[in-house]
């Protein structure tokens, strides 16, 4: 196995392998940036094909932490956790306290949290070995679940991007097609239809469908219909890729604005949209308010300070799109950039201020 000469390399800072034979752990930590702060990132635990696809994936994500993080304005880098699911045992107690162990021992450079394949419950456990964990909820410090907040955020995103794209102001009547009403879908279709937003929604969860109807007098369509629906926004919250050579011609909605990860299948779908005329809000910063809201937890966290914060994902938005329009180039291109200036300008400065002390 190569690691810098990886698929998914990208200048990481630090990517640490570790085993513990007695609990089968197999984990890798990657820490891709940490310019603005510590790094910060979900531990996946997942069964891989083989250690080069567990690599890839902890490179990619950690990458995406990064960019995440500082478009959300968070003093935190990039990083990401893989455990290697074991061939037998499973995710025991004593696997999830030697990651603890691991985390730990990098001394709170890199926070881990929840993600695919790991509960709120297994965080418990790491918790209990290591106070580098986020996303607990603690004795009333933080809130637990991130959906509401980044619901939320999507929320205020979405209403950047009908702004831009529509001219629209408020959300009265305008017409939006949901995918996936969960923890982020459900909250956000009852933001909009709190405001008038019409709903056409799919789910594969015949209650939520029920309950959408019901409550916020959606219509209803098959999943696979979803994408052909003469909306002006679709909101994809369920899976990823769904954003792809075969779906973006059907898509009769002008924005593209929802929480699901990885929406474009590939990076240079981003230009497919905007060949379009389809203005695609990036996942990646139109999903930041989980990790947001994960930024203000502690002993003082403010819930209004919180969701304050997590509505500012409008104005970042308002700039990707702005600029994308200014030099003729998709949104998704403009989101990486922007990121990586952000934490250019910050490690200018570092190095500027280095300078000054080494010369007094
Ligand atoms: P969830 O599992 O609670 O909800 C997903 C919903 O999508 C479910 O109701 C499911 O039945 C439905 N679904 C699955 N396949 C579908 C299909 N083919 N068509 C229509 N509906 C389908 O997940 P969630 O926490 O709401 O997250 C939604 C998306 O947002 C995911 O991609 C997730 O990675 C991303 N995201 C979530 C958060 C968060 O705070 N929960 C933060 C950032 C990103």
């Amino acid at each position: 196995m190569s690691v810098f000469a990886a698929k998914s390399f990208r200048n990481h800072e630090q990517v640490l392998f570790h085993q513990d034979p007695a609990s089968s752990l197999k984990a890798i930590i990657a820490i891709h940036d940490t310019t603005l702060g510590p790094a910060l990132g979900g531990c996946r635990y997942w069964s891989y094909d083989n250690e080069d696809a567990a690599l890839d994936d902890v490179l990619r994500l950690s990458r995406g932490m990064t960019y995440k993080a500082a478009l959300a304005d968070l003093s935190f880098g990039g990083g990401k956790a893989v455990i290697l699911a074991p061939d037998q045992g499973g995710k025991t107690p004593a696997l999830l306290q030697a990651f603890g162990r691991f985390v730990h021992s990098l001394a709170g450079r890199y926070i881990t949290a929840e993600d695919v394949g790991t509960s709120p419950a297994d965080m418990e456990i790491v918790h209990n070995i290591t106070p580098y964990v986020a996303g607990i909820a603690d004795g009333g410090a933080g809130d637990g679940d991130p959906s509401p907040a980044t619901a939320w955020g999507v929320f205020h995103g979405l209403r950047a991007a009908i702004a831009a794209r529509l001219g629209r102001g408020d959300l009265h009547d305008v017409h939006v097609a949901v995918q996936g009403l969960g923890h982020v879908g459900g909250h956000l279709a009852q933001y909009l239809a709190d405001r008038g937003a019409l709903l056409t929604v799919a789910d594969l969860d015949t209650d939520r469908l029920a309950w959408a109807k019901r409550d916020l007098g959606a219509q209803v369509v098959d999943v696979d219909a979803i994408y052909d629906v003469a909306a002006d926004v679709f909101a994809p919250n369920a899976m990823g890729g769904v954003l792809n050579d075969e779906t973006i011609p059907r898509l009769a909605a002008k924005v593209v604005a929802g929480s699901a990860n990885n929406q474009l299948a590939e990076d240079r779908n981003g230009a497919d949209l905007a060949a379009r005329g389809i203005l695609y809000a990036p996942d990646y910063v139109i999903n930041a308010g989980g990790i947001i809201n994960i930024s203000h937890e502690g002993r003082a966290y403010n819930r209004d300070e919180a969701m304050a914060h997590c509505a500012r994902i409008h104005d970042t938005l308002a700039e990707i799109f702005q600029r994308a329009e200014r030099e003729g180039r998709p949104t998704n291109e403009i989101a990486d950039l922007l990121a990586e200036e952000r934490i250019a300008k910050r490690r200018a400065g570092m190095d500027e201020m280095q300078l000054r002390t080494a010369a007094r």
